[in-house]
């Protein structure tokens, strides 16, 4: 805002302190490194089911705070597919193990509703809950935040279509009930609980008491995500064709800048 009598404010003197930057995602997302087997203090439980379930996922090392850090291969999880938001579209679509078995676990019954697809903006993401000095759970990759869905009803945005037309609002707070009442995550944070969440679900820390019903074994995971190699050849992540993940490799990362436009949330 400027002031009524048209001079410039006395600036402050540039540079009198570093503004910890809002989100550190950018910051570490290159100390990430891609590995295929996991260690030692990881979920190997948690993998070994996605494995059982035929669920790919690249495994990862390094994240920080995430403890079992995946990449789910595919966007499809419990028969929902989960596409990118328009207006994230550097978000790392890496989350704890756990919360991708949830998802899957979820699939079901938000097709109830009609859905087809959730749109996300944010997964793992290092960054402090508004307002206070907690880690929020995006930083153990524990959360997602969803703007839209699609399906039977059209295209639904929280923010625009919480309220209405009909449909669209059946839908969006449907799928939100529905989340809540499956009791598979602990928290879910529409925009009924605060003016942070007008645009979009927070849904966050995947409850331990629920898991795919598959029979798995924790050896299984000598080649994560990948069906039986041929011994001794070399796994495909680590050979010379892993420099075509763009993801990962490639130019160097843009130094962070505030984004234009974002929603205001855990
Ligand atoms: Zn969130």
């Amino acid at each position: 805002m400027r002031p009524a009598g048209g001079k410039t404010p006395a600036k402050t003197p540039a540079k009198a302190k570093e503004k910890e930057p809002w989100n550190k995602t950018p910051m570490l997302i290159k100390d990430i490194r891609k590995i295929s087997v996991p260690t030692k203090n990881m979920d190997r439980e948690c993998l070994a089911r996605l494995k059982a379930a035929g669920v790919p996922y690249q495994l990862f090392d390094n994240v920080a705070h995430v403890r079992t850090p995946v990449k789910p291969g595919t966007n499809k999880l419990g028969g929902v597919t989960y596409r990118r938001a328009w207006n994230n579209p550097d978000a790392p679509w890496i989350m704890e193990c756990k919360t991708v078995e949830n998802l899957i676990l979820a699939g079901p019954k938000l097709q109830k509703w009609g859905i087809a697809s959730m749109y996300w903006n944010s997964a793992w993401r290092v960054s402090y809950v508004k307002g206070k000095n907690v880690l929020s759970r995006h930083s153990y990759g524990e959360a997602l935040d969803v703007t839209a869905i699609d399906g039977s009803f059209g295209y639904a945005t929280l923010v625009n279509h919480w309220n209405g037309p009909a449909n669209k609002s059946r839908a969006l707070r449907g799928v939100s009930a529905a989340l809540r009442d499956s009791g598979l995550f602990n928290s879910v944070l529409t925009p009924a609980h605060d003016a942070y969440h007008r645009d979009h679900f927070h849904i966050d820390s995947p409850s331990r008491s629920h898991q795919l019903a598959v029979k798995y074994d924790v050896k299984s995971l000598e080649a994560p995500g990948k069906p039986s190699p041929t011994p001794g050849a070399t796994p495909p992540a680590m050979g010379p064709d892993s420099r075509r993940d763009h993801e990962l490799s490639g130019p160097p990362p843009r130094p962070w800048e505030p984004p234009r436009s974002r929603p205001r949330h855990y």
